[in-house]
């Protein structure tokens, strides 16, 4: 009995700590932060050679399905890069509390409304860009402030 109301209460509070984002990896229960691999790591803020992370990595596999994290609108294709490669490519999204843009995925449209949680495109093949990297999405706010509360 005391061992069921543990598991009880962690899992309130594990909800509690949850932001108000949905899954954005599809098959995962909750958002993941891609930790230290040879590249860096995905935290808000982690060191970019001379600049900072302004965004958050979440972790997700080469060829997942990523999904909406609220309800918005996308607004434009967002690229991360100025050079072409195999996963320069991203969309930006608002609603009325959030703008944010999500690279590294091959979007089902460019522009046009989006519900939490539905599908938004394909994660893009990051290994043949970065061999051995944590695959992940990033996830930044536009106007750079720091989005890991929400996720
Ligand atoms: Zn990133």
């Amino acid at each position: 009995m005391f061992s069921i109301k543990i598991f009880i209460f962690v899992a309130l509070i594990s909800t509690a700590l949850a932001g108000p984002w949905g899954v954005i990896c599809a098959g995962k229960d909750k958002n993941t932060i891609r930790g230290r691999d040879r590249y860096g790591y995905g935290k808000y803020g982690a060191p970019r050679g001379e600049r900072t992370h302004n965004g958050v990595d979440v972790s997700c596999a080469d060829g997942s399905v990523v999904k909406a994290p609220f309800d918005g609108m996308i607004v434009r294709q967002a690229k991360p890069y100025k050079t072409d490669n195999a996963i320069n490519d991203g969309v930006q999204i608002i609603s009325k509390d959030y703008c944010i843009k999500m690279f590294y995925v091959k979007p089902v449209k460019y522009k046009g409304s989006i519900k939490k949680g539905e599908k938004l495109g394909i994660l893009l093949p990051m290994q043949k860009v970065y061999p051995g990297i944590t695959s992940h999405v990033h996830v930044e706010n536009c106007n750079l402030s720091d989005p890991t509360s929400y996720l």
